[in-house]
């Protein structure tokens, strides 16, 4: 295959220190993918990131970047893009990073329905800080905080999304590349709060604290326990136990943020942007 992707890259960046068989590079290269399926400028696209090992992406891309603050990737995206509505404006957080810390971000962003494209990396763990339980690591599931399995509900973060007033919501998986890459590539186009859940393997955070296998046995784990929505709807309830869905859950309309500042600019008798 053409390698043209690697204009997207940093090559003075890399190799990226991601551990071995971490399922953060098919999240990020499925990001690249959907921008270039777009025919997104790259001199026009911003990738805002916070804290974690998904956050390090960034680093690695060849645009307009910012490395922000752990949660805080969500407020900083929103002045971005309210102070140049014409950008794109990508988000890549992690589940600790966008449902712990900058959860109140993350619930206001999607109520603001500001025009961004959030991509939430979810291991279902703290992966840099050394495997601590997140909001979205499985009850029962092991961490070095919760050595005997995490008694913790989990959070699921497209639910939270939708509640909170996102208007597209998606869920794929490092598995399904070519199907993450739709789903984001959708959530690009989406004017307004689209948030994209992008399920990757941690082998060594979660992996091996859970046994789980390798980063490929992780990934058959995907494979097998992944359900496309159009299925998922049609399933018994006794047959979704320890199964979940994948695909687009949410795609309406409704005003954004940036729409709604200028009709407040106007109603003031300021010049829109
Ligand atoms: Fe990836 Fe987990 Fe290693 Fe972090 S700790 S780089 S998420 S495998």
């Amino acid at each position: 295959m053409e390698r043209s992707f690697e204009r997207y890259f940093r090559q003075n960046h890399l190799p990226h220190l991601w551990c071995p068989g971490c399922g953060n590079g098919i999240a990020m290269k499925a990001i690249v993918q959907a921008i270039e399926q777009k025919g997104l400028s790259q001199d026009n696209t911003v990738i805002v990131s916070g804290i974690g090992c998904s956050s390090r992406a960034s680093g690695y891309m060849d645009f307009d970047t910012l490395h922000t603050a752990h949660g805080r990737a969500i407020p900083f995206a929103t002045g971005i893009k309210l102070a140049n509505p014409d950008l794109n404006v990508v988000v890549i957080t992690g589940d600790g990073d966008c449902t712990a810390i900058g959860g109140n971000h993350f619930i206001h962003g999607c109520r603001r329905n500001v025009d961004l494209t959030v991509v939430m990396f979810n291991n279902n763990i703290y992966g840099m800080t050394g495997g601590q339980a997140s909001p979205t690591t499985p009850i029962g599931a092991k961490a070095t905080t919760a050595p005997y399995g995490s008694v913790d509900r989990t959070f699921d973060a497209c639910e939270l999304a939708e509640a909170a007033g996102a208007t597209y919501v998606a869920r794929s998986t490092a598995f399904h590349v070519t199907h993450m890459t739709n789903m984001i590539a959708a959530g690009l186009d989406n004017k307004g709060f689209s948030f994209i859940e992008a399920m990757v393997q941690c082998p060594t955070a979660f992996g091996r604290k859970n046994r789980m296998g390798g980063p490929a046995d992780m990934m058959k784990w995907m494979r097998d326990h992944a359900v496309m929505k159009a299925a998922w709807d049609k399933l018994p309830q006794e047959k979704r136990e320890g199964k979940f869905p994948i695909g687009c859950f949410l795609q309406t309309q409704a005003i954004d943020y940036d729409t709604a500042y200028d009709q407040v600019i106007k109603r003031a008798g300021g010049a829109a942007k």
